[in-house]
């Protein structure tokens, strides 16, 4: 006897009242651009679940590429049936017979309550014929088999594997957000962790050629690629830094330079994440990590903007976003030796705890608004998009 459905649980959606409906339309259209590859098989959304109908294909491929697809609390293998309570032994049976084991357990649920037989009697009649017919025993805390049940409006589904989804919520529901990429290993788990929390990014860049080397390019359309799994398509601005780094040098006593850059950085971010009518920026930033990431230094730089910054691994240890580049395997990418124009610049003695009132007085000693619009009107613009059909 074959499965034919994936079931698909929402977990944290179920509690969202109103915007419930959207959600599962998001989520249902992600689910069938992650699944593209599969021309035949069918996306049914229901109130509770949505349902991927196999059609004959490979279900643990299909299985595996959900499991990435955020939104997504679990995922069960189902076979669907009719709830008449003699079909159902059958089925179960059967199914069972399938397993490897020597215990088992009947969970059945009655969603569709006009179903004349109560939850705990399903468990018993079905339990009873599956003792009768093997010999396999009842363990209600640990059983080698779980046997679930559930009978709905439009019939019973059966199954037996359920495998654990990414969480979160579907990408877009929360909106987009402007990321700050570096191409070091915080950022791209920073972006990882917010598309998973259902924004969609895109994302800035400041480079500096000819201090930093033109294959950063490569390297974050490298990284972008990795993140493609997550969002299909990532536009990535990549910002004329150059002019506004030198001026900071020049301007400024070295020991504040990192502080008065990120303070630029922030700018053009807050800037562009406005023209386009984002409502927050992001960062790869965690606390304590560098010089200008103590509290002291992220006050001074963040109060150049108005807008929620996010930071998504800002109480994470290095190890741990480490861990996690290498599931999301950015992480071979991000450590390839191309200088970052935060390394290239870097003082010897960076301040921790940056001064407002000199930040203020060195940032007056010139106009740094008209290379911020300049650096502005020169963004190059790359879309970096999920390849079709990739195996
Ligand atoms: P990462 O490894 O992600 O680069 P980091 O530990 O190198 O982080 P910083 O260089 O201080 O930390 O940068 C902190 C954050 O600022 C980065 O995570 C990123 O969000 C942003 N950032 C730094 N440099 C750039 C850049 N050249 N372009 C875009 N964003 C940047
Ligand atoms: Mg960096």
């Amino acid at each position: 006897m074959k499965y034919d459905h994936i079931m698909v649980r929402f977990g944290e959606l179920s509690t969202k009242g109103k915007n419930k409906k959207e959600f599962i339309k998001v989520l249902a259209k992600n689910i069938r651009g992650a699944l593209s590859e599969f021309k035949d098989i069918e996306i049914i959304s229901r109130f509770d679940h949505i349902y991927v109908k196999l059609n004959e294909n490979n279900p643990f491929r299909i299985i595996e590429i959900l499991q990435d697809v955020s939104g997504i609390q679990g995922l069960s293998l189902v076979l669907k049936t009719d709830e008449d309570i003699e079909n159902l032994k059958k089925v179960c049976l059967e199914l069972v017979k399938q397993e490897t084991g020597n215990t088992f357990k009947v969970h059945a649920k009655r969603a569709n309550k006009n179903y004349p037989i109560i939850s705990d009697q399903i468990n018993r009649e079905i339990a009873k014929v599956i003792l009768q017919n093997t010999d396999l025993k009842v363990d209600v805390h640990n059983p080698d088999i779980l046997v679930s049940i559930e009978v709905r409006d439009e019939g019973a589904y059966v199954f037996t594997h359920t495998y654990k989804g990414a969480g979160g919520y579907p990408l877009g529901v929360g909106g987009k957000i402007m990321h700050m990429l570096s191409g070091g290993i915080d950022s791209p788990i920073a972006a990882y962790l917010l598309m998973k929390r259902g924004l969609k990014i895109e994302c800035i860049h400041f480079a500096s050629p000819p201090y930093t080397n033109v294959g950063v390019i490569e390297k974050l359309k490298d990284l972008l690629g990795k993140l493609n799994k997550y969002q299909p398509e990532i536009r990535l601005n990549i910002i004329p830094f150059t002019k506004l780094q030198e001026e900071i040098y020049k301007q400024s006593d070295e020991s504040y330079a990192i502080t008065i850059m990120r303070r630029m950085m922030f700018r053009l971010a807050d800037r562009l994440a406005k023209r386009r009518r984002f409502l927050a920026i992001s960062t790869g930033e965690s606390v304590g990590q560098v010089a200008s990431q103590t509290l002291d230094s992220m006050n001074v730089i963040n109060a150049v903007t108005n807008i929620p910054v996010l930071r998504p691994v800002v109480c994470y240890d290095k190890t741990e976003i480490i861990d996690l580049a290498r599931k999301i395997d950015t992480f071979d990418i991000s450590i390839r030796p191309f200088e970052d124009c935060c390394t290239i610049f870097a003082p010897k003695n960076p301040k921790t705890k940056p001064s407002m009132d000199e930040v203020l007085k060195f940032e007056a000693k010139w106009d740094y608004e008209s290379m911020i619009n300049e650096a502005l009107d020169n963004v190059e613009v790359i879309y970096v998009k999920k390849e079709e059909n990739l195996f």
